[in-house]
């Protein structure tokens, strides 16, 4: 439970509204009401559903062994209005309203947490048999897909791709992961690291092949830029996202290269009076040196914290609490629970703990002696001790922390 916050009244009850009704959004609603927030909270969400949380959805929700995610929340004790099915087309800061198909919403604070949406592949847009995984709509669309257990084409071994292979092998579909890169996770981890991951695809039963671009969809194949055809009962695009900003174009909240909210390190955007936070937006990390746009759940649920603190701080005075987290993560594919905490860079040094042909091993990045990053296979222990040694700075030993059979905090210089 968040620390309790008193408004001292220095401005009258105000009205938050929150766009965006995914982990984000929701989790600011919560932590205003949690931290003493006492005005208006309303959350809009484009969906119509009650809100949900998505990891779920390449995992259980996909295989059936769930309904649904939905958060545990009371809305309505909490006294947090939701207006769903209600998308939001665009705000004028200096106005302070939001434009939507049934008419303008004011806002004294408003929060952006319109997350991401998938990449899609060109000319693929409509298709039929061809799906993206973003939505419970999505879940709930290729549910039955796995059910007949088709011949599957994933295009993508990024962490979704992974993920839906592993569900679908699971209910029994011939599936071919086809990745342009030279091996998966190419955005997120050296060769060397994802070298062994590539053989859990092998091991599953599903064939991966590298160095392979998709040319076109046909009606039942996929075809590749080498001219082989690959045949697809369906087609599941795991390109990547980017973030769900296009309703802010022409209001003057400066985006990003990757078309993010820019942030502040109190979660501030450029206009006066609006946040940003989840997935939707980047963030200067004081602790990396460098700006950091995370499309992680762990971000959607701490950053809301900040964001809460710092809407109650203005009226109490407060000076803003600084956002600069260790990022974390999770996936689970192919039997295996995969964690990673920090951020590391190609300069930073690589430590192997344990034989990554093995069932549980880790890797971690040093930089300077200090531990900066570290993914963890099947190894928990390891991320929760690294995850606070990450955060601590503290310096390690490297040939200590090179041995598995040594807790990692155990291995400080
Ligand atoms: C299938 C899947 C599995 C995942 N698994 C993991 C995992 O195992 N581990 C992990 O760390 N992370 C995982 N993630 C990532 C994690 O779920 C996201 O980082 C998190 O959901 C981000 O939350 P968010 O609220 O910022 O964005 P979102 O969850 O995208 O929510 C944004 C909401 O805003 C709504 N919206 C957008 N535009 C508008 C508008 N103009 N008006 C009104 N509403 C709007 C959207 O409809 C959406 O409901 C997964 C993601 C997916 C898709």
């Amino acid at each position: 439970m968040s620390e309790q916050r008193q408004e001292t009244g220095r401005s009258p009850l105000r009205r938050v509204v929150v766009v965006g009704a995914g982990m984000a959004g929701v989790q600011t609603a919560v932590a205003l009401r949690e931290q003493g927030f006492t005005g208006t909270v309303t959350l809009i969400g484009a969906e119509p559903h009650q809100p949900y949380d998505r990891p779920p959805l390449s995992k259980a929700v996909l295989l059936g062994k769930s309904e649904g995610s939905a958060f545990d929340v009371d809305f309505e004790a909490l006294g947090i209005e939701l207006q769903l099915g209600r998308e939001v087309l665009g705000v004028r800061p200096g106005d302070h309203q939001l434009d939507t198909e049934t008419g303008p919403v004011a806002y004294d604070v408003l929060v952006l947490a319109t997350g991401a949406e998938p990449i899609t592949l060109p000319g693929t847009e409509g298709v039929p048999g061809v799906h993206l995984l973003r939505t419970l709509d999505d879940a709930e669309r290729l549910r039955p897909v796995l059910a007949r257990q088709h011949d599957i084409v994933v295009v993508g071994a990024g962490w979704i791709g992974a993920e839906f292979a592993t569900a679908a092998r699971e209910a029994g579909c011939a599936v071919t992961v086809v990745e342009a890169a030279d091996r998966p996770l190419a955005g997120a981890l050296p060769a060397e690291v994802a070298a062994p991951m590539a053989a859990w695809y092998a091991d599953a039963g599903a064939e991966l092949r590298t160095h392979a671009r998709v040319e076109r969809i046909e009606p039942g194949e996929v075809v590749l830029d080498d001219g082989s055809r690959l045949p697809a009962g369906a087609v599941v695009v795991g390109i990547g996202a980017r973030p769900a900003t296009a309703w802010l174009a022409g209001s003057g909240i400066e985006l990003g290269a990757h078309r993010e909210v820019v942030a502040d390190t109190h979660l501030r955007t450029s206009a006066p009076d609006v946040y940003a936070v989840g997935d939707c937006a980047s963030f200067p990390s004081g602790r990396y040196g460098e700006r950091l746009l995370v499309h992680h759940w762990d971000n959607a649920l701490q950053g809301p914290r900040t964001v809460a603190a710092n809407i109650i701080g203005e009226a109490t005075g407060e000076p803003p609490a600084v956002y600069d987290p260790v990022p974390y993560f999770w996936s689970e594919q192919f039997g295996r629970f995969v964690q990673y905490a920090g951020h590391h860079a190609s300069a930073d040094t690589t430590l192997w703990r344990g034989d990554p042909s093995g069932p549980a091993w880790s890797v971690c990045w040093l930089r300077e002696s200090r531990l900066v990053g570290l993914l963890a296979v099947g190894r928990p222990r390891d991320l929760a001790q690294g995850r606070r040694l990450i955060e601590a700075g503290t310096p390690m030993d490297p040939e200590l922390l090179a041995d598995p059979a040594r807790p990692m905090k155990a291995a400080t210089a």
